[in-house]
C-alpha cells in the first residue's frame, strides 16, 4: 500500500490535475492521495498558499481582502472549468471561501490557519470531485473526522501521538482516499497548519499511521541533486539518501522535502520515493534507513541557506579553559536564542544563530554579557 503526496506545482492547473489522476490511477496500491494546494503554473505566478495569506492579512489590517479571495475562487474554477466539470460545481468551493474571509478576526493565528488551510481542503474537494466524475470511487477525507489531531501552535503545528491510532483506520477505508495537506485540527477543536511547506508532513504522519510499505512524494523534479541545479550546472542525480543525510541536507537549503517530515517516517522505516509528476516513469530518489548504492560515498550532497549570523569569540589559551564552551552556550540558553553550528580554533569559536532572532538590541547584550562574564579579548557579530 502506498500512500501519495502531490505538491502545489502539480496541482496548479487542470492539465496538471489530470496527470495527477493519471498517476494514482495507474497504480492500485497507490490508496491514499494527500494534496497540497495549487502551486505556481509558472515563475511569474502566485500560490494559492500565497493569495489566501494575503487575503488574511489585508483583513486582520482592516482591509476587505475581497479581491485576493476572489483571485482564489478564480483559480478554482478556471481548474474545474478546464477538467470539463459542470458549471457550479466549484460554488461550495467559492461559499466555504468566503465564509472563511467573513470569520472572527479577534484570534489573528486562528483566522490566519483557517485561511490557509482552505487551499489544501478547497483542493482535495476538487480532486476527488473530478474522480468521481470519472466513475473512480474516490473520497475526500475531513481531517478533523479522520483525527488529525495537531499541537496548538497556530502556523507551526507538530502532530500529537494520538493521532496515529486514530488515522490507521484510513487503511481500511473502501475506496481512494483524497485527504488535504498542511493543517489538523488542534484537542480544543481549532484549525492549526504545519510550517510552510507542511503537505509532506502530513503525507508522511499517514504513511506511518495506515503502515504504508511505500510514501510517494510527487513533485517538478526528475530526483533529488547532489547540489542546487540554479547554481551548479548538472549536478549529479541523488538515487538513493539515508534519512539522516536528507534531514540534514534539508535543514541546511534542501528545498525539495521538509526537513520536518521525515521523522514519522524514519521511525516507522518506511521508504520515501520522491518522484517527479512531468515525468512518473523516472525512478526518483529513494530516501532509506541504509544506501545500497554507493554505501561508503562520504559526501552525499552539499546545501546551503542564507539567513545566520555568526557570533565570533576569541580568547588567548581558550583550549585550556575547561568550562568556557557550556559558559558560553549558556548565555545563549538564558538569552532565549538556539544556535546552529559552532565552529571552533584553538583560541576561537564561532557561534552561529538564526538572524531573525538577532536583533540589534539582543546582539549588543549578549555580545556585552560574553565579553563581561567570559572575559573574552574579542567578540564581534557578523
Ligand atoms: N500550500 C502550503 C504552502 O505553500 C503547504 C504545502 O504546499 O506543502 O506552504
Amino acid at each position: 500500500m502506498k500512500v501519495v503526496k502531490f505538491g502545489g506545482s502539480s496541482l496548479a492547473s487542470a492539465e496538471q490535475v489530470r496527470k495527477v489522476c493519471d498517476i494514482v490511477l495507474s497504480d492500485p496500491d497507490r490508496k491514499i492521495v494527500v494534496v497540497s494546494a495549487p502551486g505556481k503554473r509558472d515563475k511569474a505566478d502566485t500560490k494559492v498558499t500565497d493569495l489566501l495569506i494575503a487575503a488574511a492579512n489585508a483583513r486582520l489590517g482592516g482591509q476587505p481582502g475581497a479581491v485576493e479571495i476572489d483571485r482564489v475562487i478564480e483559480r478554482y474554477a478556471s481548474i474545474a472549468a478546464e477538467l470539463g466539470l459542470p458549471e457550479g460545481s466549484t460554488d461550495d468551493i467559492a461559499a466555504d471561501l468566503r465564509a472563511r474571509l467573513a470569520m472572527d478576526t479577534a484570534d489573528a493565528g486562528l483566522y490566519l490557519d483557517t485561511l490557509k488551510a482552505a487551499g489544501e481542503d478547497n483542493c482535495a474537494k476538487l480532486v476527488a470531485t473530478y474522480l468521481r466524475a470519472q466513475g473512480v470511487d474516490a473520497h475526500y477525507v475531513d481531517p478533523r473526522d479522520a483525527g488529525m489531531v495537531l499541537s496548538e501552535e497556530s502556523g507551526n503545528a507538530r502532530v500529537l501521538e494520538e493521532s496515529y491510532a486514530r488515522l490507521s483506520t484510513l487503511r481500511d477505508m473502501p475506496g481512494l482516499l483524497i485527504f488535504p495537506g498542511f493543517f489538523g485540527y488542534s484537542r480544543s477543536g481549532k484549525v492549526v497548519t504545519f510550517p510552510r511547506g507542511g503537505s509532506d508532513i502530513t503525507g508522511a504522519i499517514l504513511a506511518r499511521a495506515a503502515s504504508a510499505d511505500v510514501y510517494e512524494n510527487f513533485t517538478d523534479v526528475d530526483s533529488v541533486f547532489a547540489a542546487s541545479p540554479a547554481i551548479v550546472a548538472h549536478p549529479e542525480a541523488v538515487t538513493e539518501i539515508t534519512y539522516r543525510e536528507m534531514r540534514e541536507l534539508s535543514y541546511a537549503g534542501f528545498s525539495v522535502f521538509h526537513d520536518e517530515a521525515l521523522e514519522p517516517v524514519f521511525h516507522a522505516g518506511i521508504t520515501v520515493n520522491i518522484k517527479n509528476t512531468n515525468n512518473p516513469a523516472a525512478p526518483g530518489t529513494r530516501i532509506v534507513a541504509q544506501r545500497a548504492v554507493a554505501p561508503h560515498r562520504p559526501v552525499v550532497g552539499i546545501a546551503a541557506s542564507r539567513g545566520f549570523c555568526s557570533v565570533y569569540i576569541s580568547k588567548y589559551m581558550m583550549n585550556r579553559e575547561i568550562g568556557f564552551g557550556r559558559r558560553l552556550l549558556q548565555i545563549f540558553e538564558e538569552e532565549g536564542l538556539s544556535f546552529e553550528h559552532m565552529p571552533s580554533g584553538i583560541d576561537n569559536i564561532s557561534v552561529i544563530v538564526p538572524e531573525s532572532a538577532f536583533t540589534t538590541t539582543v546582539e549588543e547584550h549578549v555580545l556585552g554579557r560574553i565579553s563581561r562574564e567570559l572575559d573574552a579579548d574579542d567578540v564581534s557579530a557578523a
